[in-house]
């Protein structure tokens, strides 16, 4: 009682003290606040991958920093070969399940440094930093040979579960010169579409004027 007299001449300063406590209190939640909206913004809902947007983001971070540093700069856009058919056979559900399943086998095999995000509905791209086209083929190779002998689990209403079995394709590209994210990204995707058409479950290179 003492020390209160001593610290606070009154009540008004007691009054001042409280309120700018629990203004304080209203700066920190909004501090927390905007924190959770930014980690929502950079992260995608079904996977826990990054987003598109922020994929792009850091892509053109990274464009910018290897002008000036010359660090080898790879990235892959990974599609899931009939994804159609796992939706049309165990439905909708089913199909994100499989999209949860497929995220965390690439969350497994990438580092931290790469940046790996759910590019659109069943497609997914991965910035590999420090990584050459070859190293990053190999990488990718390993990836496609792991989804291929995964079983993955569908949950559907039967005393016995199933599991199924499904492949991926891989457009793999480095940077070159001074690209913009969208002409890198279109390499890559023309790389992707290759593999598709010469029969799925592989990775292609990009090559110019092919
Ligand atoms: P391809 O080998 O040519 O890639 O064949 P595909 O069937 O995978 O490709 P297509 O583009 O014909 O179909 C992709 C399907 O992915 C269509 C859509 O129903 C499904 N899809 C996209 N996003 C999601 C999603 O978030 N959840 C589920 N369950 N399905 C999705
Ligand atoms: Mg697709
Ligand atoms: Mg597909």
């Amino acid at each position: 009682l003492e020390f209160r007299r001593v610290l606070f001449r009154s009540d008004y300063d007691l009054r001042l003290l409280s309120i700018l406590a629990s203004l304080i209190g209203l700066i920190l939640n909004n501090a927390m606040l905007f924190k959770k909206v930014e980690a929502l913004a950079i992260t995608d809902g079904l996977t826990g991958l990054y987003t598109r947007t922020h994929f792009i983001e850091r892509l053109q971070e990274e464009i910018e920093r290897a002008k000036t540093n010359s660090i080898p700069i790879s990235i892959a856009m990974i599609d899931i070969d009939y994804f159609k058919k796992v939706n049309d056979t165990y439905g909708h559900l089913a199909g994100d399940t499989f999209l949860k399943q497929l995220s965390n086998i690439l969350r497994r095999r990438f580092r931290s440094v790469d940046v790996l995000a759910r590019y659109g509905g069943e497609e997914f791209a991965v910035l590999m930093y420090h990584t050459t086209i070859q190293e990053s083929y190999k990488i990718l190779e390993e990836v496609r040979k792991m989804v291929e002998a995964e079983k993955f689990f569908m949950p559907i209403e039967s005393y016995r579960p199933i599991q199924i079995k499904k492949t991926i394709s891989i457009g793999i590209a480095e940077l070159t010169t001074e690209e913009t994210p969208d002409e890198l990204i279109k390499k890559a995707d023309d790389a992707l579409y290759s593999a598709k058409e010469n029969g799925r479950n592989q990775t292609c290179i990009y090559k110019e004027n092919k």
